[in-house]
Formats: structure tokens, C-alpha cells, sequence
């Protein structure tokens, strides 16, 4: 079972099955985590400010700042990832975000997403990114266990008046 502190290593491991048909990447691209991009554009011998600002682009989540690669959408809603190749697949493979390292769509998917979700993105010390998550779990988000909004924020006192925006 993943749970909230599964360790890394084990994520790891749950989530590597992936018969690279790079299906998912021509429709959508992973997040991108402040170590990956070190590491990627380093792969790539690229100033890192000249690569985020030629192969990313900047999101939010849960109230926190996150980039993805850039997808190549033409007139459509989605598109591939910059960095998927249709005879090659993923060009950075060997380096590729921790998301698409553990990331698959095979049978616990959801539950890896949700994982990384609680463990890069939800900030337990951000009042604004706990009510972000709690609207997530109200609109059927996966919750896994150790993610429950009690389990992130302890102090029910604390928990009702983040909910009830009294903590901004
Ligand atoms: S970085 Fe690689 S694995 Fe991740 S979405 Fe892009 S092509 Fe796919
Ligand atoms: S995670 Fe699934 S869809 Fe994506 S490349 Fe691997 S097998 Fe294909």
C-alpha cells in the first residue's frame, strides 16, 4: 500500500514497470521538481536559465510554483512533451523527472500521483495550499493514507480556521 511516507526508494520501484509506448507523452508531461531541472539541464549542457526558459513552463499547484516541459499543442487543447521523440521516445530518459520516474499507468497510477502530490507539492505550512488540497479531496481527489487534511494539519483549531480562511 503507498501511503504518504512510503519511502522514495520504494516509489521508485512501484512505479518503474513502463513498457516505454510513450503514450502519456504525447499527450501531456510531467512536473518538474528544482533538482530535476539541476539535473537535466546539466544532461543537456545548458545554462539552467536558458533551459527553463526554452523547454519549460511555469505552473501552480496546491499553491506551490512548478514547471513542466513545454508541450507542443498546435490548435489542440494538449500536445506531446518537448522532449518526446516518436522514434526514440523520451530524450532525456536516463534523466528524466522523478515524476516520470515514478510515475506509470499501470494499476497504482493514482496512487503515485497522490504521493507525489503530498510530498512536493502540498505545503502542510501554507494555509492557502491546504485549502487547495482540501478542494482536490472534495472533488474526488485520491486520497491515500497519511493525506488525510487532519493528518497534514494536527491542530483541529488551526485546520477549522485555515478551512474557514481565518489563517491567509
Ligand atoms: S520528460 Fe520524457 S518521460 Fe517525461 S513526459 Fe517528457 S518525454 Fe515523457
Ligand atoms: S507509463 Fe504507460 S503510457 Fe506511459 S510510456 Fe509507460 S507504458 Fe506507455
Amino acid at each position: 500500500m503507498i501511503t504518504r511516507s512510503t519511502p522514495l526508494s520504494k516509489i521508485l520501484e512501484i512505479g518503474k514497470p513502463c513498457n516505454r509506448c510513450g503514450h502519456c507523452c504525447r499527450f501531456n508531461s510531467g512536473f518538474m521538481i528544482e533538482e530535476d531541472i539541476d539535473r537535466i539541464a546539466e544532461f543537456l549542457k545548458m545554462d539552467k536559465d536558458l533551459f527553463i526558459k526554452t523547454h519549460l513552463t511555469e505552473h501552480e499547484l496546491f499553491h506551490t510554483k512548478v514547471f513542466k516541459p513545454i508541450m507542443i499543442k498546435g490548435d489542440k487543447p494538449y500536445g506531446q512533451c518537448i522532449f518526446f521523440d516518436k522514434v526514440e521516445g523520451c530524450k532525456i530518459h536516463e534523466v528524466k523527472p522523478l515524476f516520470c520516474r515514478i510515475t506509470n499507468c499501470f494499476a497504482y497510477s493514482q496512487d503515485l500521483i497522490a504521493w507525489f502530490y503530498l510530498n512536493y507539492l502540498v505545503n502542510p505550512d501554507d494555509p492557502e495550499s491546504i485549502r487547495q488540497y482540501a478542494s482536490y479531496l472534495e472533488s474526488g481527489g485520491k486520497l491515500i493514507p497519511g493525506g488525510h487534511l487532519h493528518e497534514l494539519v494536527p491542530d483541529k483549531e488551526k485546520l477549522n480556521k485555515i478551512l474557514n480562511y481565518e489563517l491567509l
